[in-house]
């Protein structure tokens, strides 16, 4: 049994934390914020996030809250087909899940609680110093003020605290951060169910991009499903856009896409946030007895809608590693080995995909305009878009996830309920 610290409860910090405590090891999660809560907007589940959640028994609760995506699907402000990319076409029975960010913390979180992990929320992790075999963690206790305080010696840490990691900046590997100019606006709103089959897409040019997604429902609340709508716009358009007002921005959209019943719930700019995104490349994930998992490690641009998926098979890979090979340093050189190839293709589709969708290029959104749509009725072409959406793709050509059989992680010590 190890003691393993995880620094970072969101997706990739809590699954890791719940995966490592069903195998045995003593674990201590520690999170920034006081009182986490369930906050965000609309996440895209895909097969492989699922899986991970059906091997950590969860999945029942997640699909009730969900909303089921058969599709991605797009057009121009003129009706021109741009994307319509669909599960099936990979699989039969696959297909992805509309859901609320809060509903999958939710749910995550309470597992933590019923399964004998110490969670330690005030707490933020300021430096990790790596000595005599151990990881020793300090941190910013945001409850006391204690500055620098000693939080604990470990046998591991796992680095989970987002984009922004602090703690990544100071490891000693190569490692590149970039941010996007772009990012997008976002809201939750009622949802009427008129939306049917999965996530849809509006594009004028590569400038502007409305999305709206069924979500399913927020945290219990199953009588009122729920609406994400993304609006892209560039960082530095942002004050232009406050300036502009509500109802100019409305005329906007209504010219690009009939929503005016999703729209007349919108009545107060503060209904929109903005987030920005970046782009982390790391040259590997671990340096001695520390590795960093989900965003603080690969995030990307959202356009292949990855993000919790990729932190949930890295916790899933992370356990396994650590199971397989008893030397702490080894395991961890391991998972950087595992996770290689489905990071690098993810990494790069999305960076490949993002100037096509949000850019001020013209050349960029007019051979999208032109190419993407017959692309999509080509049977190989589709069948390969349909496997990179579904999030098991290593390889440009060839290559597919290889996810570990989910019953060799059904130890009864976690309780959902
Ligand atoms: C508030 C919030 C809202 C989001 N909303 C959306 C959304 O609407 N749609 C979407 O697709 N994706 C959203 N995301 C991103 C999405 O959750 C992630 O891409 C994905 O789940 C992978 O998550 P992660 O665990 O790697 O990182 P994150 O979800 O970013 O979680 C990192 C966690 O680490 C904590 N943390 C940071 N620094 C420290 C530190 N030094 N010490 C201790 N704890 C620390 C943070 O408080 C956070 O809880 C959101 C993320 C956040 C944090």
């Amino acid at each position: 049994m190890l003691r393993i610290a995880v620094v970072g409860g969101g997706t990739a910090g809590a699954a890791s934390a719940l995966f490592l405590a069903r195998a045995g090891h003593d674990v201590t999660l520690f999170e920034r914020v006081p009182q986490p809560d369930a906050v965000g907007a609309g996440i895209l589940l895909q097969p492989t996030g699922m899986h991970v959640l059906a091997a950590l028994g969860l999945l029942d609760p997640i699909l009730e809250h969900g909303a089921r995506s058969d599709r991605l699907f797009g057009t121009t402000a003129s009706g021109r087909i741009v994307l319509d990319v669909r599960y099936r076409h990979h699989d039969p029975e696959s297909f992805g899940l509309g859901l609320h960010r809060g509903a999958l913390f939710s749910v995550l979180w309470r597992a933590l609680q019923t399964a004998g992990i110490q969670v330690r929320t005030g707490m933020e992790i300021r430096r990790i110093e790596q000595r005599g075999g151990k990881t020793l963690l300090f941190a910013l206790n945001l409850q006391s003020h204690e500055t620098d305080s000693a939080v604990g010696e470990f046998d591991c840490t796992v680095i989970a605290d987002g984009t922004r990691s602090q703690l990544r900046a100071a490891l000693p590997i190569p490692q590149k951060v970039t941010a996007y100019p772009w990012g997008a606006l976002w809201a939750l709103l009622p949802d009427d169910g008129s939306l049917q089959g999965g996530l849809r897409q509006w594009f004028r040019h590569a400038q502007q991009m409305l999305g709206l997604m069924p979500t399913g429902f927020a945290y219990q609340q199953m009588n009122s499903p729920v609406l994400s709508l993304f609006w892209s716009l560039r960082a530095d358009r942002l004050q232009q856009w406050q300036d502009q007002g509500l109802e100019a921005w409305k005329k906007t959209v209504l010219e690009l896409a009939p929503i005016t019943s999703v729209l007349q719930h919108i009545q107060r700019p503060e209904q929109l946030t903005f987030a920005r995104y970046a782009d982390v490349q790391m040259r590997h994930w671990h340096d001695g007895r520390v590795v960093c998992i989900g965003d603080c490690a690969h995030a990307t641009s959202p356009q292949l809608g990855q993000g919790a998926n990729l932190a949930l098979v890295d916790a899933m890979t992370l356990a396994q590693c650590l199971a397989e090979e008893p030397k702490v340093e080894q395991a961890l050189a391991l998972y950087s080995t595992r996770r290689r190839t489905h990071l690098r293709y993810y990494q790069g589709a999305s960076k490949l995909l993002t100037p096509f969708f949000q850019s001020d290029s013209r050349i960029a959104s007019t051979l999208r305009d032109i190419a993407l749509g017959p692309l999509c009725r080509m049977p190989i072409a589709r069948q390969q878009m349909a496997m990179t959406l579904s999030g098991g793709k290593t390889g440009w050509l060839f290559g597919s996830l290889r996810q570990p059989n989910i019953a060799s992680f059904q130890r009864p010590i976690l309780e959902t309920e």
